[in-house]
């Protein structure tokens, strides 16, 4: 039986400092290589965003939300299922964070003002969740690892974005998730249409709605696609 396949860490121009591609090219590259639909989570304002911190807080929304709204239109016209979401960068940590809206993040500019702890049972409260990103990475810009297992709802076990010496972050990831029996899921991290997709979820049935992804990840009903193979998510 075919299963469906998302991306659930992904990057565009419009919305990330750091990605390459836009929006649609993006959406093309996904479509093209048999995926189903793409979680879309550009760097937040306290990450490496493509908007200014300068402007006004609602204006700021409007033009962050683009890649995601540039995204869902060329999905709409092609065929993929595009979703929303953010990556919450926290002293260097990220927080991948789904299942609020544009109308929620323009009525709560507090986010940016909580600690970690505080930001994910916000979250949670208003009826979102989390992944962490990478929890493990190890870069220049990272001066320390926040690890707030009992705030989030999963954890990035296989993150295509590592630098070749550092693949152990991974295994790093995959074993702290375990060890608190949190879902395992993998992401890309994907900032360019010319690179490779690495990783993402297998489902048995069509993500509908952004809370399906929830649901998936509770129940534990998927599988994940890591450099072109469907397999099992690793459990303790
Ligand atoms: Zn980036
Ligand atoms: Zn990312």
């Amino acid at each position: 039986m075919r299963e469906f396949l998302y991306e659930l860490h992904l990057h565009t121009k419009e919305g990330s400092g750091c990605a390459v591609s836009s929006a649609a090219e993006m959406v093309d590259k996904y479509k093209a290589s048999g995926f189903d639909g793409i979680f879309v989570t550009d760097h937040f304002f306290n990450g490496n965003c493509a908007v200014s911190n300068e402007i006004p807080w609602k204006e700021r929304v409007e033009l962050y939300c683009k890649g995601y709204e540039n995204a869902k239109k060329r999905g709409d016209e092609i065929g993929l299922k595009v979703f929303f979401g953010w990556e919450y960068s926290y002293q260097g940590s990220d927080f991948l964070t789904y299942g609020l809206d544009k109308e929620w993040l323009m009525e709560h500019p507090e986010i940016m003002d909580m600690g970690i702890k505080q930001y994910c049972d916000f979250i949670h409260q208003n009826g979102g969740f989390i992944i962490h990103a990478h929890p493990f990475r190890e870069r220049n810009y990272i001066e320390k690892m926040t690890l707030v297992p009992r705030c989030v709802d999963a954890v990035e076990g296989f993150n295509g974005g590592h630098l070749p010496q550092f693949e152990e972050c991974n295994s790093r990831a995959v074993w702290y998730g375990n060890s608190y029996h949190l879902p395992i899921v993998a992401g890309t991290d994907n900032h360019s249409a010319e690179g490779e997709i690495t990783g993402g979820i297998a489902a048995k049935a069509p993500i509908k709605e952004c809370a399906d992804l929830l649901d998936l990840i509770r129940y534990g009903d998927y599988r994940l696609y890591w450099k072109g193979e469907i397999i099992p998510v690793p459990t303790k």
